[in-house]
């Protein structure tokens, strides 16, 4: 039954089964498993003939007329709404809302829920929660759950189908029939964490007893998600464990000397950092590291480090990057770094082949073809092999491939990561069979126990620290008003010689749809963005655009006059490409900012941080509520990403943090996130089953693992 179609149960139109299916609705188990946002208590039913003064009570009611009216002397608008159930008539009213006289509907039956009050006219009830039609009371008739909902799919709707599958299970299926609810949790780490069973709880997290009874199913759900991504985590890192990789001898000495050739000096986190790393590297098992750092805080030195020690021992050293200004970038900041020492290193990217040195050029890298490049490689000539993810086609051979570096990690999918550690095993890695070690780096600051959660596999070094001479940020909030200022503040600068980012929040058609429905304003978008800024504001100025919707190449060709100082002012969707160094840009302005999580914009920010020269953060927002200003205050006040994420997953609101859609975590495990407690015995106990190799006894388990690490796979 779980498995099969939501048609098969209910009468359903072709419109129906589309908007059921947007919302990933589609057999009887996505029906289950789509839980409540909150519930509404509703009180007792009454009829509207005994109602008494004081108390909290429902009324179902038909709607006789509403009207929208100003108070006498305060002038406050008030809506009001008569309406009668066959007992009596009540009188309905809500305090600037005028709005509900369109939304309630005449000669329509809801659902009231509101506290009684009589004033001289008799009696009223005062900005009550409502429901189209009759609410059918749970068990005890108190909590109904609410659904998130869109045009044509109703919380009433899916309180109704739900309830009726409940009532399906409840009767007539004998346990252990296919059809039944199958538990994936253990039934020991059930009792153990005293969490409910899935039985009792697919029926709380819908119709609860009671709130208690509501979160503790919420808690249990949220485990199971936990569980599940650790166990698939933990399970790849157990199988490449199973590898052993290749010991890297480390002569401190020589280090050192290569470290003492960087123009600067290595901050102490970035030490500490290498350290680990070449610890990892010098033994025979496979490092799986992931380098977790702020933009700006040097993570490719620390990659050059891990290489240095493995081209000393006549390895070779494959390091990808998610674009091809990002390859492009470290390939010459490694032929900075590795310039004394003759060692060789290429660049492949879609469209170019480089190889550093060359023989005509000295001191300079030169094109070469894809055959040469191909053989160097196989040679083991071409040591460091930096490029985009054409590294991965399958022509690409190393001799002695020893650590694969992946940069920005999150850009890429996990079958594009494990592609590349597998390198030179494609098809299938041979038990036994040597594999490189895995350094892994990001910037996206993600709060611990999403750390713990999504990279259960890899081992966490974090750079803390920025590196020193650095000028602070100044960030600021700019109120409406003082938007020209600002403006004749960049103007100032770039009169200079610096350059700015505008970015605007990311524009898709359906969001800006349902901002406009709820009366929000809309977003700035670019194009419109860009106009003003070009023809009005800055018409001295050369101003471009950079988007989504534009071709790679005019992306790049945009890219590259930004970076040759031929751009001055760059208008922008968050697409401008994560880690980017252009360090002459130093303003950005920030529009719309409450629509970005504070971690979003503090890696926003940090893409102007890369000079001597001061930056300048400015945020625009539309928004008035105070609470959007204290969240954006944080941003002045944070010392670090990493601090702006926990404060982002505390205040969890729509989108406030960074990609939660990216990481494939629902709603209900995110609330997980906020418990470290729970995260860390959902990693313990998939320890403890990866580690006796038993998932096999926890059939359930073991089927719901494979089916989402397979999805994983392909995303
Ligand atoms: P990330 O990749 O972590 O965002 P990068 O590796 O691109 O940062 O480094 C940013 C800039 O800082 C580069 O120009 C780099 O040369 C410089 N840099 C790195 N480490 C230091 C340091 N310890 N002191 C000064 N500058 C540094
Ligand atoms: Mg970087």
């Amino acid at each position: 039954m779980l498995d099969s179609p939501l048609s098969n149960y209910f009468r359903l139109t072709e419109r129906q089964i589309l908007i059921l299916k947007k919302f990933g609705l589609q057999i009887v188990r996505d029906l289950l498993w789509h839980f409540p946002v909150r519930y509404e208590g509703f009180a007792g039913r009454k009829a509207v003939a005994d109602l008494v003064a004081g108390e909290r009570a429902s009324v179902h009611g038909r709607v006789i007329k509403t009207e929208a009216k100003k108070t006498f002397r305060k002038k406050i608008s008030l809506a009001q709404t008569l309406i009668s159930d066959g007992t009596g008539s009540l009188k309905i009213v809500w305090f600037n809302q005028p709005y509900m006289v369109n939304i309630l509907k005449p000669n329509t039956d809801y659902t009231f829920t509101g506290t009684i009050k009589r004033d001289k006219n008799g009696l009223s009830m005062m900005n009550p929660v409502f429901e189209a039609g009759e609410i059918t009371a749970n068990e005890s008739g108190i909590l109904v759950p609410i659904y998130p909902e869109t045009r044509g799919l109703t919380s009433r709707w899916l309180r109704f189908a739900i309830k009726r599958i409940l009532d399906h299970l409840e009767v007539g299926l004998p346990s252990g029939s296919p059809t039944s609810l199958k538990d994936s949790i253990p039934e020991e780490i059930l009792k153990k964490y005293n969490l409910p069973s899935l039985k009792s709880a697919i029926k709380e997290i819908h119709f609860p007893r009671n709130l208690k009874w509501a979160e503790a199913a919420r808690k249990r759900f949220a485990f199971e998600e936990i569980f599940i991504i650790q166990l698939i985590r933990q399970a790849w890192r157990k199988k490449r464990d199973e590898h052993p990789s290749y010991q890297i001898a480390i002569e401190p000495e020589k280090i050192k000397d290569f470290v003492k050739a960087f123009p600067f000096e290595l901050t102490g986190a970035q030490k500490r950092a290498s350290e680990h790393i070449l610890e990892d590297l010098g033994r025979a098992k496979p490092m799986s590291r992931l380098l977790e750092g702020d933009v700006g805080s040097g993570k490719t030195a620390v990659a050059a480090v891990a290489s240095f020690a493995a081209v000393q021992n006549n390895f070779q050293v494959a390091y990808m990057a998610p674009t091809e200004v990002l390859a492009r970038q470290h390939f010459e900041e490694f032929i900075r770094r590795f310039k004394q020492l003759n060692i060789k290193i290429g660049l492949a990217t879609s469209s170019e082949f480089l190889k550093y040195p060359s023989k005509a050029f000295a001191g300079k890298p030169t094109h070469i073809a894809r055959a040469p490049l191909l053989k160097w490689l196989a040679s083991g000539e071409i040591q460091i092999l930096i490029g985009t993810h054409s590294l991965i086609q399958e022509k690409i051979k190393f001799k002695k491939l020893a650590l694969v570096i992946v940069d920005e990690q999150h850009r890429f999918g996990i079958n594009q990561r494990l592609k590349l550690t597998q390198k030179g095993h494609e098809e299938n890695l041979p038990a036994g069979g040597q594999i490189p070690h895995l350094l892994s780096m990001t910037a996206t600051p993600i709060p611990r126990t999403l750390a713990l959660t999504i990279y259960g596999d890899l081992d966490l070094t974090l750079l803390d620290e920025m590196p020193a001479g650095r000028k602070k940020i100044i960030t600021e909030i700019i109120a409406p008003e003082k938007r020209k200022h600002a403006y004749e503040h960049v103007r100032k600068k770039i009169s200079f010689g610096r350059q700015a980012y505008v970015l605007c929040p990311r524009i898709e058609s359906e969001e800006v749809r349902l901002l406009r429905e709820v009366g929000l304003p809309e977003m700035r978008a670019v194009k419109k963005e860009y106009k003003t800024l070009s023809e009005n504001i800055f018409p001295e100025f050369k101003v471009a655009m950079l988007h989504g919707k534009l071709k790679p190449k005019e992306k790049e060709k945009i890219m590259k006059e930004f970076r040759e100082g031929k751009i001055q002012l760059l208008v922008a969707t968050s697409v401008i490409e994560v880690g980017v160094d252009v360090p002459n840009a130093t303003i950005i302005l920030i529009e719309g900012a409450e629509r970005f999580g504070l971690a979003q914009l503090h890696q926003l920010r940090g893409r102007v941080m890369r000079s001597e020269h001061q930056p300048y953060c400015f945020l625009f927002t539309e928004s008035n509520s105070q609470k959007t200003k204290a969240r954006l205050q944080a941003l002045l006040e944070a010392k670090s990403g990493f601090e702006l994420a926990e404060y982002d997953l505390e205040l969890r609101g729509p989108g406030e943090l960074t990609g939660q859609k990216q990481w494939g975590i629902s709603d209900v495990g995110m609330e997980a996130l906020k418990n470290i407690k729970m995260v860390e015995a959902a990693r313990e106990e998939a320890r403890k089953i990866i580690e006796a190799n038993s998932i096999q006894k926890y059939p359930e388990l073991a089927r719901r693992v494979s089916a989402q690490s397979a999805s994983l796979h392909f995303e």
